[in-house]
């Protein structure tokens, strides 16, 4: 083990033994009582030391081995140590890839604040490279979506499409001004390309998966071109997701507004049947005002705020990363909403409907938890 301190989080003194690690409430943690010699200790956790070392320059500054044993451990109790060496075996193999770890030192920073153990970050990052997304929709949102799962390390991120690109499809992060013209799903397939972090996934040897086994699908990103398949999502759609239990998470823009989620775990939170249910009950003429929505020729170009598109993009693709690396984000069961101008993201928690087949209906939020934690074994596996 060489201990360093998460250089993601800054350190200060909070008062005259207090030494608090990192800035945001969300991961901040204090340490203390803390003298001056402790504090010049810290400076030489930075992963280049071995224990013995650290032993041996402590005693310079008067530590005992005892006392730099015991804060090594406080250190890593609190989630506050790395170890450039941990993570296991895909994380060794990132590490050999260095011009693909170094474009993605910020995201391995971030998940170091986020997973406590040492490595676990690194653990996370290495693992989505296994992972397979399905982002059905290459619109401004669709597509920008896509290349961010791709940019973040994850290997397989396929698009679904058809089509041509038309010239409002353009978007910065998204589908190119050149691309206009071209087969939608190909001017997609070419962006994730371009956005990896460490060009296709290298087959066999370590870590490699071969070409002729793709992985199981781990997410189904529902970003259609059309924000009413968002914001109203047809239940007949989903039935195959539904089925074969895949988790699926909607996202796009429907007129002037933002929507990012629900984020579906098959039979265990509500659906789109269920969303379909609920919405009947509040309101009895939803049903036929949807059936003419859906039936509508639409040949007008469909309102997107660039800017609201990009955030819900941003958005809908830090859930699903965060789902992938084996957390329930905000989104699970629940749906975020922005309208423009004001652009307040609200939350609605979207509860399974008990007349819905999804069997959604008397699951509990625990059982959710190691699901969840089963996904991220098998994925990281
Ligand atoms: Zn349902």
């Amino acid at each position: 083990m060489h201990p360093m301190l998460k250089p993601a989080l800054r350190r200060a003194w909070r008062g005259r033994n207090t030494v608090q690690f990192g800035v945001t409430p969300a991961h901040a943690v204090t340490l203390g009582p803390m003298d001056i010699a402790t504090g010049s200790f810290l400076e030489l956790l930075d992963g280049t030391r071995g224990l013995p070392l650290l032993r041996e320059e402590a005693r310079a500054l008067d530590l005992s081995d005892r006392h730099v044993d015991i804060l090594v451990s406080r250190l890593t109790q609190a989630g506050l140590l790395d170890d450039p060496d941990a993570g296991g075996p895909e994380a060794d193999a990132l590490r050999r890839r260095a011009e693909t770890l170094e474009r993605q030192r910020p995201d391995a920073a971030a998940l170091s604040v986020v997973h406590p153990a040492p490595g676990g970050g690194l653990r996370r990052l290495a693992a989505r490279r296994a992972m397979r997304v399905q982002v059905r929709g290459a619109g401004r949102v669709g597509a920008a979506i896509a290349a961010v799962l791709s940019g973040s390390g994850v290997g397989h991120v396929e698009v679904l499409d058809g089509g041509r690109t038309e010239p409002w499809d353009v978007a910065p992060g998204g589908l190119p001004a050149s691309s206009v013209g071209e087969r939608r799903d190909t001017a997609a397939r070419q962006l994730v390309r371009r956005s990896s972090a460490g060009g296709p996934p290298r087959t066999g040897g370590t870590g490699g998966v071969p070409p002729s086994t793709d992985p199981a699908l781990s997410l189904i990103v529902v970003a259609p071109r059309d924000g009413l398949s968002v914001y109203a999502p047809d239940p007949d759609d989903a039935a195959p997701w539904i089925a074969s239990g895949t988790p699926h998470l909607y996202a796009g823009v429907i007129e002037a507004t933002g929507v990012v989620g629900p984020l579906v775990l098959p039979g265990g939170t509500g659906c789109a049947g269920c969303l379909a249910l609920h919405r009947a009950e509040a309101d009895p003429q939803w049903p036929r005002m949807l059936a003419q929505w859906r039936s509508g020729r639409r040949t007008c170009v469909q309102a997107c705020d660039l800017g609201l598109a990009t955030a819900v993009a941003g958005l809908a693709a830090s859930h699903a990363l965060s789902f992938l690396d084996g957390e329930l984000p905000a989104c699970t069961g629940a749906r975020w909403e922005a309208a423009m101008p004001l652009l307040d993201w609200r939350s609605e928690r979207l509860g399974p409907h008990p007349d819905c087949a999804c069997g959604a209906a008397g699951h509990t939020e625990v059982e959710l938890t190691s699901a969840a934690g089963a996904a991220q074994d098998t994925m990281a596996g």
